[in-house]
């Protein structure tokens, strides 16, 4: 049994057993790590603040022979706007998901332990700037571009990512298997498999890149070119991930009127917000209460 202290932020919470919950948090020396805090489901556990979504903490930890322990914890920020707010809590969650998502467990960043400390200090300015963002989703287009950077998907968008021609005007593509922009001549070579992408989007996406998260949340952009940024980026990290994360749905949900997604949001019985943004249904249930509309701030 070796003890190892580490620094963390809270990624996802399950529920082990009669009591106990497993954690897994991000940490900057260990990259994606997983232990058991023993008792975190009783009322007065020591532990129920730092086995918070989001939280982030100096943990203490007993690595056992399959499960690791923790032995004590203590939470630095608990991110209290982050929860008190439907919308950002729907960003949020998918932040945790996507990361915890292409992640490797033990690994740090894709496998090596360089990148786990630049993975965890763009995690944790991501959900500082979240927290006083009034631009919840332009903060996390940024959080997805430069993640998917760090991790080694960075979408090629200077020149063709399949015939390598400079980015030289004219319509241009997103093609998620070249992994980036594509000429008009490779788009319609390959019949129509990219998703289109104007000028201004590929533009905006270089911003979000090369910014920081203070700078990205004055940047502005009109309702098309957000939607061509965020189609981009789905086709670009669901082909990484092979699969469809399921906080998308509670976070497509919250925003179908923005207005009703602050403040006091619909309460699920019994599970409360985090277990429903993790768990892919709950949105649709999101969806029906809030359709019902007996929420206006
Ligand atoms: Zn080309």
């Amino acid at each position: 049994m070796a003890l190892y202290r580490t620094e963390g932020i809270v990624l996802k919470t399950r529920n082990l057993g009669e009591a106990d919950r497993i954690v897994t948090f991000y940490s900057p020396d260990r990259g994606k790590a997983r232990a058991v805090a023993r008792g975190a489901r009783r009322p007065r556990s020591r532990f129920v603040s730092s086995t918070q979504m989001f939280a982030h903490a100096d943990f203490l930890v007993f690595s056992g022979k399959s499960l690791d322990n923790i032995s004590q914890v203590e939470v630095k920020t608990s991110f209290p706007r982050l929860h008190d707010d439907l919308v950002k809590l729907a960003f949020a969650s998918y932040a945790a998901e996507l990361l915890d998502a292409m992640a490797e467990e033990g690994g740090g960043a894709d496998g090596g332990d360089e990148g786990s400390a630049e993975v965890f200090g763009l995690l944790l300015s991501y959900l500082h700037a979240l927290s006083a963002a009034r631009d919840p989703e332009m903060t996390t287009r940024a959080f997805e571009i430069k993640l998917a950077s760090i991790l080694g998907y960075r979408p090629v968008l200077e020149s063709c990512a399949r015939c390598g021609a400079a980015d030289a005007g004219g319509e241009v593509g997103f093609d998620p298997g070249a992994g980036g922009l594509v000429c008009t001549r490779c788009m319609a070579a390959q019949g129509g498999a990219a998703v289109r992408l104007s000028r201004g989007a590929v533009e905006v996406l270089k911003k979000l890149l090369a910014l920081d998260f203070d700078r990205v949340s004055r940047l502005g952009a009109s309702p098309g070119l957000r939607a061509e940024m965020e189609r981009a980026m789905r086709v670009h990290l669901d082909f990484r991930l092979g699969r469809k994360l399921q906080s998308l749905g509670f976070l497509a949900a919250v925003r179908v009127a923005p207005g009703q997604g602050q403040g006091e949001g619909p309460q699920v019985p019994g599970g409360g917000l985090h277990e429903c943004a993790r768990q892919g249904q709950g949105g649709a249930e999101h969806a029906d209460r809030l359709g019902e509309g007996g929420h206006n701030p």
